[in-house]
């Protein structure tokens, strides 16, 4: 408890920074906000959200207003770009992997799991942070549907979205969209996404150094010229895509859509003024919906605590409750997962660092009923593991 406190008083914000980067945003509207906008950024496998991220970060260091940036990708090899929470700090894909006897994919989703379960700390750390940020960027798993169609990928995405204005931004691979066919089904797939986030949302087609997105704009809004592109194809998915493009008419006419290279930086003033757009239809459209959903999330953890609690007191038992931990005692469970600025800019003594619980086992960032899955299937693992074994025994 006392560590705990410690902590908190440790990661006091320096009034400088407040000002500095609440002044000097680089983008209009941004100094006028009083929390930071989290920009979601989802899409395909290799469609440049790392890169993109990375592309924004530097951005807005050179306008002197440093984002807050989380990596949630935990199979990713380097991140390019000084993350302030990077999910592999608190969970081992590969050790998730050969623990539970997991297949790459089924890693990445259980670590998402394991991450979500600690993600209530994820936005103390915001919280606080917040007057020092104008934007806080989110970097997703490289497979777009671990996130967006998994319960950690919503858990993650409502808790911050009932606290903080948030927009997706969908990156789009121009390059790989020059194809009616494939260019179809990534608007289908943003569409689905538009309406399973519930969220602001903006259309990056990225990597327009390689071929510039008008093409795809044009498109969306001559559906006739589509349709000539379409009729260069002669296959059962082109009639598909033929009828699909009339149902998407709609979802074009309300579609932010921005031209952006993640690698020489063009189009990153466009989207950040499609950005400011967004967080405003966030405010107007959105906010009261989640406000509604924050405060259901409020009556059931605190529920849940009255629950835990209760439980606790069974386990105790007989004992003298006099030296039981304090009804806020998070328990050895509370794995932190701050990181310190890996750029060692002089941002704050960033006493975060300490928070890094490198000790910590994977047992103890278990969720309840997560946590007794991920038991019985180790308990699996190694008993088939001990079978193998076995031949080997003289
Ligand atoms: P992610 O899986 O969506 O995170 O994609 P990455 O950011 O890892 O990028 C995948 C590949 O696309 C990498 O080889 C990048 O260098 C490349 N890439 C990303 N953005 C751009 C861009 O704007 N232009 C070009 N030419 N390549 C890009
Ligand atoms: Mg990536």
């Amino acid at each position: 408890m006392a560590e705990a406190q410690q902590r908190t008083g440790a990661e006091e914000v320096l009034p400088e920074h407040r000002e500095g980067s609440a002044a000097d945003s680089g983008a209009p509207g941004a100094a006028a906000r009083d929390k930071p906008v989290c920009l979601l950024v989802l899409g395909m496998a290799g469609s440049g959200k790392t890169t993109l991220v990375q592309r924004l970060t530097a951005h807005l260091h050179s306008v002197k207003s440093p984002p807050y940036v989380i990596n949630l990708d935990p199979a990713v090899h380097e991140v390019p770009y000084p993350a302030n929470i990077d999910i592999r700090d608190t969970v081992n894909y590969k050790e998730v992997m050969k623990q539970y006897g997991l297949g790459p994919n089924g890693g990445i989703v259980t670590s998402l799991n394991l991450f979500a379960t600690r993600f209530d700390q994820v936005m103390q750390f915001l919280e606080k942070k917040q007057q020092d940020h104008r934007y806080v960027l989110i970097d997703t798993p490289g497979q777009i549907e671990v996130f967006t169609w998994s319960a950690s990928g919503t858990i993650i995405t409502e808790t911050l979205a009932s606290s903080f204005p948030c927009v997706v931004v969908y990156v789009m691979d121009t390059v790989r969209s020059v194809s009616p066919i494939t260019f179809m089904s990534n608007m289908l797939y943003a569409c689905s996404i538009l309406y399973k986030t519930k969220l602001p949302f903006i259309v990056a087609m990225n990597k327009t150094d390689i071929i510039d997105h008008s093409f795809a704009v044009e498109w969306m809004q001559d559906f006739e010229v589509f349709q000539e592109a379409l009729n260069q194809e002669s296959s059962y998915a082109s009639n598909l895509t033929r009828s699909m493009s009339l149902v998407l008419d709609e979802f074009y006419t309300h579609l932010r859509v921005v031209g952006v290279s993640s690698v020489s930086g063009s189009g990153l003033d466009e989207l950040f003024v499609q950005v400011e757009d967004a967080a405003q239809e966030y405010e107007r459209d959105y906010r009261p919906e989640y406000e509604r959903l924050r405060q259901q999330l409020a009556e059931a953890q605190s529920r849940k605590q009255q629950e835990q609690l209760e439980r606790l007191r069974k386990d105790l038992g007989a004992v003298d409750m006099s030296s039981a931990p304090p009804a806020d005692f998070a328990g050895p469970s509370d794995l932190i997962m701050m990181r310190g600025n890996p750029d060692d800019s002089e941002e704050d003594e960033d006493s975060d660092t300490d928070d890094i619980d490198h000790s910590a086992t994977e047992e103890s960032k278990e969720g309840d009923s997560f946590g007794t899955f991920l038991k019985e299937r180790k308990e699996v693992v190694q008993v088939r593991n001990r079978r193998c074994e076995v031949p080997d025994d003289p």
